[in-house]
């Protein structure tokens, strides 16, 4: 077993309760003691240990593998932010394994920004899903139109109106897209503080928000109290992102300004944030990504939009609970066709009939619908009566706003 040393600081029960976190701890040391040193950050948080979430920066020792690897290492990992830094020091235990001490200078422990709470509270075994914005492609109101959706929308605004298209996981403070009008939503929510960001897909529905990083982040009047937010992106996500938009230009921009870093996790890779793990999988549809969440044992599917094609992965099925993009409809609630024959939507997205197999396929204990689009011509109350009619599949419609606990 790891054991703490003389060091030991409140990092220490941090570190030990929830190895996963860190990828490092008595597995990563069996693996140091039987197969020589791995590559440094891997095994290792790729964000600053402390919890502010800032990436780590480089490791200060000359040849931080040997030494990694060596009985006695002290490799000095410093996040970017300079908030934090931390002395992971490894030595050689009695037995199997490494002993792994994380020294935090005390003068540095107090400035922890994690949502205003303390090491290791944000450690999550349940998982806490927030729909800052439940519209597609198109808001309702959708500006411009006066249908009766959109002008019931105006009128009631709650539950009727809803964003673009974006979920923001509470514990690991993890927002999923940028859709155009973000920062309403989060402020609505009284979110400040977004430590991580992941793109599902490059789609501009789900990015040209991403502004919302520099008021986060920064104020023209406060240039020192940057803050910095980790976005991951899939690797394919990135490819698009190189392609499209300028997105990945942009984003590098923030990288500029101190305010962001990109990383990529690629397929079949696990990324593991304060107790929470989160799988990507490519989908049919060109550049789409899929999550398998996790906390504890409670699982959650998220594809939340173009689930055209999608076949989904065996370890997806049978989830606490799936959220997946609502599809479009062929009829309007008095029985008139929306959609035309032959129109692309026909060719590229699920209609809601698909939906409904898919989740018949996947099986799981609750489904929520979201990327709502305005084009449905159906308001809240439509939907309300539409999850009476799918009781026995137990689907709900999100709207704006709505926390749900897994
Ligand atoms: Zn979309
Ligand atoms: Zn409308």
């Amino acid at each position: 077993m790891a054991r703490a040393g003389s060091h030991t600081s409140d990092f220490w029960g941090l570190v030990s309760c929830d190895m996963s976190r860190y990828r490092m701890g008595i597995s990563a040391g069996r693996y140091w003691k039987d197969k020589g040193a791995p590559p440094l950050g891997r095994y290792f948080s790729r964000t600053c240990v402390a919890g502010c979430g800032a990436p780590l920066g480089r490791c200060l020792s000359r040849e931080p593998q040997r030494n990694c690897h060596g009985s006695v290492g002290f490799p000095v990992l410093v996040c970017s932010s300079w908030l934090h830094i931390l002395v992971l020091y490894l030595r050689k235990a009695e037995g199997c394994c490494y002993l792994v001490t994380v020294v935090t200078l005390q003068s540095f422990r107090k400035k922890i920004p994690s949502n205003g709470k303390g090491p290791g509270e944000h450690i999550t075994k349940r998982l806490e899903l927030l729909f800052l914005g439940t519209g597609g492609a198109d808001t309702t109101p959708r500006i411009g139109c006066k249908c009766r959706v959109c002008q019931e929308a105006r009128r009631k605004g709650g539950r009727f109106a809803r964003n673009g298209p974006s979920l923001f996981l509470l514990g690991p403070s993890l927002l999923f897209d940028t859709p155009e009008d973000i920062a309403k939503s989060l402020e609505r929510e009284q979110i400040h503080r977004v430590r991580r960001l992941l793109y599902t897909h490059w789609h501009p529905d789900h990015t040209m928000g991403r502004r919302v990083l520099e008021q986060l982040n920064m104020s023209i009047l406060n240039l020192k109290g940057r803050k910095m937010t980790d976005i991951w992106l899939p690797t394919w996500v990135r490819e698009d992102f190189r392609r499209r938009l300028g997105l990945d230009e942009h984003l590098q921009f923030f990288e500029r300004m101190g305010i962001a870093k990109i990383h990529e996790i690629t397929a079949g890779e696990t990324l593991v944030v304060d107790g929470v793990s989160l799988r990507a999988y490519r989908m049919a549809q060109p550049g789409l990504t899929a999550f398998l969440v996790k906390a504890g044992k409670k699982r959650v599917v998220l594809a939340v939009d173009d689930t055209k094609g999608w076949v989904p992965s065996d370890q997806m099925v049978e989830p606490d609970l799936l959220v997946m993009e609502a599809g479009w409809f062929e009829l309007d609630p008095r029985g008139h066709v929306l959609v035309p024959e032959n129109h692309w939507v026909r060719r590229s997205e699920a209609s809601f009939d698909e939906t409904l197999k898919l989740i018949k396929r996947i099986k799981p204990r609750q489904t929520v619908l979201t990327h709502i689009e305005e084009m449905n011509a159906r308001s809240y109350t439509d939907y309300l009566k539409l999850e009476r009619k799918y009781e026995d599949l137990r689907i709900q419609f999100a709207y704006d706003g709505l926390r749900l606990k897994v």
